[in-house]
């Protein structure tokens, strides 16, 4: 066994880098194993909200490839015109997860950690005194660990606190594109609801080509991948099956645990992702830094408990993705009703942008919702199907 850490973190996403600068300026010996060869790429959109960038203390302009102002939200593969909303202020910076996670890891390394990268973590060995890591090189011991290592990570799995079937699934593929349909994007995202059910499309312009996917946040379905070609023969943009990427999403609102003794869970490790949205970059941050602070305290009292942890997470995080959850279950199975509402009512759209941008929360979107639909009856309305048109 080589020599011994505050901390050793397992992972280098935005969870594991926040948590590891985090604790590195304070002087904690903290150790991040990597299982990929940095940098290393990340199926995702690369959409970093404003809720995200509130939380982070880097200037990432460096590595912005386009700044959001206008959202398109369109019913299934229809040719008719889609909704638009604007904003005078961004509502999320695009960027390519190489290059951002990237700018992250470079962050931590800066304020003292020790990155260990092509280095995957293959047992962990939980002790009432210690933890003890094992990878494909050595063996570690640290005082506490953390998860950061993502949707499948082997420190939830080994340690009882993965939770089976909570996750959505997306698709992605980066599109080349000529320079005319490429520029008629810039600023602008692309939202298709209706197909899937249970889930979405999305085109994300970056500054070479955009990104297109699909996510499903409920029972798997196998014309999953061919609802994805339709948007994409929609939209007119051909794609290779080698470039399709696909990549669980592990949603959030559950009743879970996210810590043990010495032990914490992070981003989506810890199941923090949005069950409406499927964003996952701003609750990876906040809970890389909440899990720094926990360390930090158990650090100093020598009361490896973590129960402080727990609380935190359900009051910061969870409580708000419970109540997206909720939203989410309303919002997937009467789409169309969703939909016609934001055709009715520009109010429902700006505050729902204005919760990605950070500026409110799920609790007031979801009384405006209720206060929308309540006339109708339609939150009683639980039939799979059409949208009652009278
Ligand atoms: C297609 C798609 C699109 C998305 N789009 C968006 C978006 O636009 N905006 C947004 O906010 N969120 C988006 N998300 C969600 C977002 O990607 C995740 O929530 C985010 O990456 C979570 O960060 P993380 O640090 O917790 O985990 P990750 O970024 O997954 O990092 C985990 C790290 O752990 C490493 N690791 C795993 N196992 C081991 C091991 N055994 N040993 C060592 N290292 C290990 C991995 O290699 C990886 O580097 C999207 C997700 C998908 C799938």
């Amino acid at each position: 066994m080589t020599r011994a850490y505050d901390c050793i973190v397992v992972g280098a996403g935005p969870a594991g880098s926040t948590a590891a600068t985090q604790l590195a300026q304070d002087g904690v010996r903290v150790l991040v194993l990597e299982q990929d060869t940095l940098p290393r790429y990340k199926a995702c959109a690369g959409a970093v909200s404003g809720r995200a960038t509130g939380l982070l203390t880097l200037d990432f302009s460096s590595v912005v490839e386009d700044v959001i102002h206008k959202v398109k939200v369109r019913w299934a593969n229809a040719d008719t015109a889609p909704i638009e909303y604007v904003s005078k202020t961004p509502i999320a910076y695009l960027v390519m997860r190489t290059s951002f996670d990237q700018l992250l890891v470079q962050e931590a390394i800066t304020a003292g950690a020790i990155i260990h990268d092509g280095e995957k973590v293959q047992a962990i060995d939980l002790q009432p005194e210690h933890v003890a890591v094992q990878t494909t090189h050595s063996t570690y011991k640290a005082a506490t660990l953390i998860g950061a290592d993502g949707a499948v990570g082997i420190v939830a799995r080994q340690s009882g606190l993965y939770l089976a079937k909570s996750s959505g699934i997306a698709l992605e593929i980066e599109a080349s594109v000529p320079p005319d349909q490429l520029a008629k994007w810039k600023n602008t995202v692309l939202v298709s609801y209706g197909i899937p059910r249970h889930g979405y499309g999305w085109l994300f312009p970056k500054s070479q080509h955009l990104s297109l996917g699909m996510g499903t946040f409920s029972p798997r379905r196998r014309e999953f991948v061919s609802d994805f070609s339709a948007f994409t023969d929609s939209l007119g943009i051909p794609w290779e099956w080698q470039d399709l990427k696909a990549h669980p999403i592990p949603l959030g609102g559950r009743d879970r645990r996210f810590c043990l003794p010495r032990l914490l869970l992070v981003g989506d490790a810890a199941g923090l992702a949005d069950p409406l949205s499927g964003e996952g970059i701003a609750h990876a941050l906040h809970s890389g830094l909440v899990a720094a602070d926990s360390v930090l305290a158990s650090l100093d009292s020598g009361d490896f408990s973590m129960h402080s942890y727990q609380t935190a997470i359900e009051q910061e995080i969870n409580s708000n993705l419970r109540v997206a959850k909720q939203l989410s279950n309303a919002f997937y199975t009467l789409p169309k009703v969703f939909f016609h509402l934001f055709l009715t009512s520009q109010e429902i759209l700006a505050w729902y942008f204005q919760l990605v941008q950070g500026d409110r929360d799920y609790q007031d979107v979801w009384e405006l919702v209720r206060k929308l639909l309540k006339p109708q009856g339609l939150l009683k309305w639980r039939e799979h199907g059409e949208y009652p048109t009278q």
